[in-house]
């Protein structure tokens, strides 16, 4: 199938892909790595009259550790993020980039498209919903903060307005009691995975899980967290016993008992890793 006929215009910074969005309304569209957008146009599941690339905008590329969360600009490749080491705890990112399509899609495919196209196996959409992140949207009314319970509508579907452009995905880092984990099932070459889960476990001083954050991808149409994880793991010890029996409160979230049973021990690898991280950062601490 051929794509519609477009128009394409490469935005020289985000104030003009900005006013271009707001000119054109919902018939443009932001294209960044295409390796989502263009298929959907080969299919005619997206027929925009106007493509606006925003792809290599410098100004949003890279990411920015500070005092407050870690910033992650939208046009951030996946393999720049899948050779980003500086933080231990935050060993997630590079876990889950690393392991995204294959070296083509890493190198084209963004961070920030890879949330705003909310598909059913998009492995950002666990990693914001573990991490409790959020992301930043602008348009030429101004900008908000949109928290990842908010983010994911549906298939597809974010809560991003056609005159926003996604531009920062902000990740909080609680404490130095912290670690993190991404684990996928993931058996096809330069495919998107089966399913795949990205966790988050915040230490209390006394070595018990303050706070947990279990997002998954390939479950539903869209990510989704495991609450029922999450609260079985607040306040329990994180031996092995403790990982295991909150792990198995994944199983219902899965729609057979097959799916089942790999949810819950992509649950259980990816927390094992996680706390084994936090209590390692907890004895340097
Ligand atoms: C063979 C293959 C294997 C893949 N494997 C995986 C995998 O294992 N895991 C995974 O997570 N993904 C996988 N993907 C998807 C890939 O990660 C894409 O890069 C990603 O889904 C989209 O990012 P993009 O930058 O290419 O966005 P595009 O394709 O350019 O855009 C996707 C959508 O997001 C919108 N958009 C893009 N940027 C913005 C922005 N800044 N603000 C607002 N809207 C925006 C576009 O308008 C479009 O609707 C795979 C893709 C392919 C082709």
């Amino acid at each position: 199938m051929y794509p519609r006929a477009v128009a394409y215009t490469r935005a020289r910074s985000v104030p003009e892909a900005l006013e271009t969005l707001a000119t054109y309304g919902p018939d443009a569209c932001p294209l960044a790595g295409g390796m989502s957008l263009v298929p959907w146009l080969k299919y005619r599941q997206r027929s925009p009259g106007l493509l606006v690339d925003v792809g290599r905008l410098a100004e949003l590329a890279g990411i920015e550790p500070g005092d407050g969360p870690l910033r992650i600009g939208a046009t951030t490749r996946h393999a720049d993020v899948a050779v980003w080491r500086d933080a231990v705890a935050l060993a997630l990112l590079p876990e889950l980039a690393a392991g995204i399509g294959d070296v083509q899609v890493r190198g084209m495919g963004t961070v920030g498209g890879g949330l705003a196209a909310v598909e059913p196996t998009g492995d950002w959409g666990g990693a914001l919903l573990a991490m409790r992140g959020s992301v930043v949207a602008r348009s030429v009314s101004g900008e908000r903060r949109i928290a990842s319970d908010d983010f994911f509508l549906d298939t597809y579907r974010s809560s991003l307005r056609p005159d926003e452009l996604l531009t920062e995905v902000l990740l909080p880092v609680p404490s130095e009691r912290f670690g993190t984990a991404a684990v996928k099932l993931d058996k096809r070459a330069a495919a998107a995975p089966l399913m795949s889960c990205a966790v988050r476990i915040d230490l209390d001083a006394t070595g018990s899980v303050r706070e947990a954050g279990v997002g998954c991808v390939g479950l539903a149409g869209y990510p989704v967290r495991l609450g029922e994880v999450e609260a079985a793991l607040r306040g329990a010890s994180c031996t092995p016993e403790a990982i295991g029996d909150a792990a198995a409160c994944a199983r219902d979230a899965a729609d057979d008992a097959f799916a089942g049973s790999v949810l819950t021990k992509l649950v259980r690898d990816a927390l094992g890793r996680a706390s084994e991280r936090a209590q390692r950062l907890e004895a340097v601490a």
